[in-house]
């Protein structure tokens, strides 16, 4: 009875969406399918992971561009540079108090 299913697009390519690859890729950043974990972020930047993995991550975070992943890797960042400064400071303590010793004893 009904002729509906006869107008279907011969093309097959005409039958795919336009959005559908916008939509996947919208999907994919909001659902966070494949983020890989903080620890996994944490090793590509000290450069721990290797072949697959870095070529992902880096995919991931380049390509995909992920707000998610990229904003991890800035706080990761954030948090080094803290860990550098506060070692730094600890290690300038220490010499200055060696130097503060080293001076006392050659006086006494
Ligand atoms: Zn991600």
């Amino acid at each position: 009875m009904s002729q509906d299913e006869r107008d279907l697009p011969a093309d097959p390519d005409a039958a795919i969406d336009p959005h559908l690859t916008f939509t996947v890729a919208t999907v994919w950043r909001e659902e966070r399918i494949s983020c890989p974990h903080p620890d996994v972020l944490q090793s590509y930047r000290q450069g721990g992971l290797d072949g697959g993995a870095a070529e992902f991550v880096k995919f991931h975070l380049e390509e995909s561009q992920c707000p998610y992943c990229n904003a991890v890797m800035a706080d990761l960042e954030a948090r080094d540079s803290d860990a550098k400064s506060a070692e730094l400071e600890d290690l300038r303590d220490r010499l200055l108090r060696s130097t503060v010793t080293a001076l006392r004893q050659t006086r006494a």
